[in-house]
């Protein structure tokens, strides 16, 4: 295949044009978010319930329509139908049942206690506004899911949305669009198509909050912006995941455990296992394993492909370059290691005797390639799993659990796990975050809720009296602020001097 054509207009596994897609001028955003502006308000002011059964009925209309989407899916990824619809639509009804039952939770109205001694008479009620009109930018190796993690609740929440899909895979977005037009209010869910400068006018627009998922680069460039124009963000950027394989692991289960985890989406993943630190006393046992069953792994385009291509020839680049870097340092191909030839196939790679001096240890690979890296013992795998600019998520392999969640507490990550990996990306109720590079972002649980709507606070006086801390300044108010300080310091005989100070000041108030 000619290497780079225009983003998003061949299928990565064949090569084979797709219907043309007219990408947005920066100039056209505004009007988008206008657009969006213009039903948000209406849309905020529709009861909770009513914007729940309007996000359950998205969701169900995703899963009734799946045959569509996934046709769509299949050509932007060029991955097989089964993998493209288990990871990306068949949850859908179940997740946006949980998304209504986390969301309703967040956004209720929280009532407060407050002192009766500082605010005497009063009562306090913290409500979520919804911020607006929210901006979602995304990446390209789950088109349809990606959005799932901000679309849901920021609707729900009361808000308007633009979407705005990676260039390479914009159709899974428009059709996702199109279902949003016929359920929501005309243009509540707004989108625009193209690459960075329409991203970058997005993030210029009369936007009140922020979702940006993708790389480091753009994402610091985005979150830069979004701090400057005070507008709240969340960027969920790269990962390098780490798996750490004890020694006393269930060899069987952890290989193929650990397969899925590196190879799944051709390891276009933020938390795919890059990194698989194997302690020495089990290290040729768990690479032979390993290996063996990588290279069963299927790549040839067809129903039953484990391995779909990469998803354009950027990334194809990106993973050959990772890998020739780590074999010209001494890493050992144990299978892989090549293009497959097939539009942006690669091969699935294992790569033993791998260090910190190469790309594939250090740098976000995104791509069908596991380093192995050989360690003593458990401490130097946390060490060495530790020691990246990246922290979304890790994983022990061990069977023994309590020594597993103690490893997998030591781990500097968003999501640690013990005997499986990848398995909380979007789950409404557990927070997708991460440490360093990763970025700060938080999508979906409670968590995420920062980004989608502002805390409001009322408080409603019901007494009848002037506060006795209000103007004049006078003598009693002195003795008071020292009484109430003492009186907090546990000096409880002070009560009745405290009452009687109130009363004199409150007397002195009304200017009696
Ligand atoms: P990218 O940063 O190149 O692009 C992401 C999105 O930003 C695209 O829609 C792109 O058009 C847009 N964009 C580009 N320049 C922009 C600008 N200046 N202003 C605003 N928007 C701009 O990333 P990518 O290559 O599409 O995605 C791969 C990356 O995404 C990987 O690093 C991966 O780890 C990361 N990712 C992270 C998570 C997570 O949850 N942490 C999930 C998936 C992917």
């Amino acid at each position: 295949m000619s290497a780079d054509p225009r983003p998003g207009s061949v299928n990565p596994a064949t090569g084979a044009p797709l219907d043309d897609v007219t990408w947005n001028a920066a100039a056209d955003v505004a009007a988008v978010v206008e657009r969006a502006r213009a039903a948000q308000k209406g849309w905020a002011a529709t009861p909770l319930a009513e914007r729940a059964r309007r996000v359950l009925d998205l969701g169900r209309r995703i899963a009734e329509r799946r045959h569509e989407v996934v046709a769509i899916l299949d050509d932007e990824m060029g991955r097989a139908s089964a993998d493209s619809l288990i990871s990306e639509v068949a949850t859908i009804v179940d997740y946006t049942k949980g998304v209504v039952s986390v969301g309703k939770a967040a956004l209720a109205p929280e009532k407060v206690a407050l002192s009766p001694i500082t605010f005497p008479g009063k009562k306090a009620v913290i409500e979520q506004v919804p911020r607006g009109v929210i901006g979602i930018i995304e990446p390209w190796n789950y088109p349809l899911l990606q959005f799932h993690k901000s679309l849901f609740p920021a609707l729900l929440a009361g808000n308007g949305v633009v979407l705005k899909p990676s260039e390479h895979t914009p159709r899974t977005a428009q059709w996702l669009h199109k279902q949003c037009e016929d359920l929501f209010p005309a243009g509540l869910v707004g989108i625009v198509i193209g690459g960075g400068e329409v991203g970058s006018a997005l993030v210029e627009a009369d936007i009140d909050g922020l979702v940006f998922t993708g790389s480091v680069r753009t994402g610091k460039k985005v979150a830069a912006r979004a701090a400057e124009r005070l507008i709240p963000f969340s960027v969920e950027l790269g990962g390098k995941d780490a798996a750490i394989v004890l020694a006393d692991c269930a060899l069987e289960r952890t290989v193929q455990g650990l397969v899925w985890a590196s190879m799944h989406n051709a390891g276009q993943d933020c938390s795919a296992v890059e990194r698989i630190y194997v302690e020495q006393a089990i290290a040729d046992a768990f690479v032979d394993k390993f290996t063996a069953a990588v290279e069963r792994l299927r790549t040839t385009p067809n129903e039953e492909v484990d391995v779909g291509p990469l998803q354009n020839a950027a990334q194809l680049r990106i993973v050959e370059a990772h890998v020739a870097d780590a074999i010209a340092k001494g890493a050992t191909v144990r299978c892989g290691g090549k293009a497959t030839g097939a539009g942006y196939g690669f091969q699935p790679t294992v790569l033993d005797h791998c260090d910190m001096g190469m790309d594939v240890v250090v740098e976000e690979t995104f791509g069908p390639v596991a380093a192995i890296i050989r360690v003593k013992d458990a401490d130097e795998a946390i060490d060495r799993a530790n020691a990246s600019r990246f922290g979304l998520g890790g994983s022990v392999w061990t069977q023994d659990l309590a020594k597993g969640e103690r490893l997998a507490r030591q781990l500097e990550v968003g999501l640690a796990h013990v005997n499986t990996h990848k398995f909380a990306g979007v789950v409404p109720s557990i927070p997708w975050t991460g440490t360093k590079e990763t970025g700060t972002g938080i999508a979906a649980s409670r968590h995420a809720y920062h980004t989608f709507v502002r805390p409001r606070t009322i408080i409603v006086d019901k007494g009848k009296d002037p506060e006795p801390f209000w103007l004049p300044i006078s003598g009693e108010l002195l003795d008071m602020g020292h009484t109430l300080a003492e009186f907090q310091l546990g000096s409880f005989l002070r009560v009745f001097t405290l009452l009687g100070l109130l009363k004199k000041r409150v007397n002195r108030v009304r200017g009696k």
